[in-house]
């Protein structure tokens, strides 16, 4: 078996079996990323030397019999985390020259349990998008391709891409990501992976380069649910540093991966049924359905009857609070200055800002100041404000008839660089199904189940109650075991 095929349970038994270091396996990795990672593009900043010294170290603690529950696992973690004296770019040209003096919480919890960082991974510029293609630092190479088409450029998805193809493509056995209206599902379903968005005030957001504060929420990827859970056990706790972070203990969710499903009641919501959905993922939603029922889940229908707006309510929301968490990318405090030997303070302002955000920021901080100002404010942030309740209450309601919740994670499979890219609305479609877990504060799920006629992977996302990721590992675990999804993508390691 090739060191970068282990999954993190299994890599966790063989280091403490001794059948193989964390110095071995770290450098398998560096290997997988100095051979892929200049065609996949999914790290911008490789840490190479960093990894291995601190995989030594972790033999080391280990040797001494001080080993965490994660020592020695590589992995990447999403460029909008920082970390202490390794550049954060958030994608963004704006960050450019930006080393943190600090380390997010959420890497803190990862390296305590003896991770080791092998990178930072491209995303989209401030996780503003659905496909890496936003980022400054180029497009992420998905490492799945269609079978009748293997020429075609297919996205990873986004905005966590670049952490979602490096798992899929074995340059690390886990990753970090942030899911603010998607950005863990989606890619996490066009790479083949798995990936869970926790309820919000899970994991802290304290040194996460924030996007929409009331939406943005850390998570892990990784090629099984159970090492979700076990990615998850570590990341995710109180910090006093995040006022918003939950005081709550966390459970066990690598037990909850082996809890049955018996007699559970997983909701089906009809508005889900889409017009235009591809009769593919209409048929793996089916087919996810019978795998619950066949393991004595009992299927119910449910309506969330606010669903159709919350695509609309988000695109307000989510600019919205970017547009203020943006102002602060000044020219003054950090990253980039473009200033002319003349400028005053607000020609300095204009100039630094128009070289370091790409489009899709702009929009978005246009749209988001547009929402607030005075004249529209009532129209529109208030009035999303007002639905965005409505979808929330939608889903209390749910939760008095069904435990869980499935639909499919995306509307499609991966689509090629240049699909979707002239239209930004339609570009926005892609996250219809994730982005109500976003406004509702809810734990979200994706599971890999299945694959399209053109042999690109498809996903399930199992969604639940707030604070109880425990039933959403369950039924997620229940339906990867159904699935028994072993389809492997053309570009990875060891291949
Ligand atoms: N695709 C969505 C957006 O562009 C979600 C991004 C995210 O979750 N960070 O806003």
């Amino acid at each position: 078996m090739h060191p970068t095929d282990f999954t993190i349970a299994g890599a966790v038994a063989a280091l403490e079996e001794g059948v193989i270091s964390a110095e071995e396996l770290t450098r398998a990795h560096v290997a997988a990323i100095e051979a892929l990672n200049p065609k996949i593009n999914a790290l911008i900043t490789v840490t190479a030397e960093h990894a291995i010294e601190a995989a030594k170290a972790s033999d080391t603690r280990r040797a001494r019999g001080e080993a965490g529950p994660l020592e020695g696992i590589p992995l990447a973690v999403k460029d909008l985390f920082c970390t202490e004296g390794v550049p954060t770019t958030a994608g963004s040209k704006i960050l450019e020259g930006f080393v943190p003096p600090y380390e997010s919480t959420v890497t803190t919890r990862l390296k305590r349990d003896g991770a080791v960082f092998v990178g930072k991974a491209n995303l989209d510029e401030f996780a503003m998008g659905s496909s890496n293609l936003t980022s400054a630092y180029g497009g992420v190479l998905n490492p799945w391709s269609r079978r009748n088409d293997p020429q075609a450029r297919l996205v990873p998805g986004g905005s966590s891409g670049g952490s979602a193809a490096a798992v899929a493509a074995r340059m690390a056995l886990g990753a970090t990501g942030t899911d603010t209206g998607g950005s863990i599902r989606q890619p996490a379903a066009f790479c083949g992976i798995a990936g869970i968005k926790p309820t919000y005030g899970r994991c802290s957001r304290f040194g996460i380069v924030a996007f929409a504060s009331s939406l943005d929420q850390a998570g892990p990827f990784a090629r099984t649910v159970e090492d979700c859970a076990v990615l998850l056990r570590s990341m995710a706790g109180h910090d006093p540093k995040d006022s918003t972070s939950a005081d709550k203990p966390v459970p066990d969710f690598v037990a909850s991966c082996g809890q049955s499903v018996k007699g559970l009641r997983i909701g089906v919501p009809r508005e889900y049924h889409i017009d235009g959905m591809p009769a593919e993922i209409e048929k793996l939603w089916r087919q996810g359905l019978e795998w619950l029922r066949d393991a004595g889940a009992e299927i119910v229908e449910i309506s969330l009857p606010h669903a159709e707006y919350a695509l609309p309510t988000y695109y307000i929301v989510a600019p919205a609070e970017a547009s203020s968490n943006l102002a602060r990318y000044d020219g003054v405090r950090f990253g980039k200055r473009v200033a002319e030997s003349n400028s005053d303070l607000r020609d300095l302002y204009e100039r630094t800002r128009a070289a370091g955000f790409g489009p899709e920021v702009r929009r978005r901080i246009m749209i988001g100041t547009y929402v607030l100002s005075a004249g529209y404010y009532d129209a529109y942030y208030l009035k999303a404000q007002k639905v965005r309740a409505l979808i929330a209450r939608d889903f209390r309601e749910a939760w008095s008839k069904v435990d869980a919740i499935v639909t499919p994670a995306t509307p499609s499979a991966a689509f090629a660089e240049g699909e979707n890219s002239d239209d930004p609305l339609q570009m926005y479609l892609n996250d219809v199904f994730t982005v109500t877990a976003n406004l509702a504060g809810l734990p979200g799920l994706s599971v890999p189940a299945g694959l399209d006629p053109q042999g690109l992977p498809l996903g399930l996302q199992v969604l639940g109650r707030p604070f109880d990721e425990e039933t959403v590992f369950a039924v997620g675990a229940a339906l990867e075991r159904a699935a028994d999804f072993k389809a492997l993508p053309g570009m990875r390691a060891g291949a």
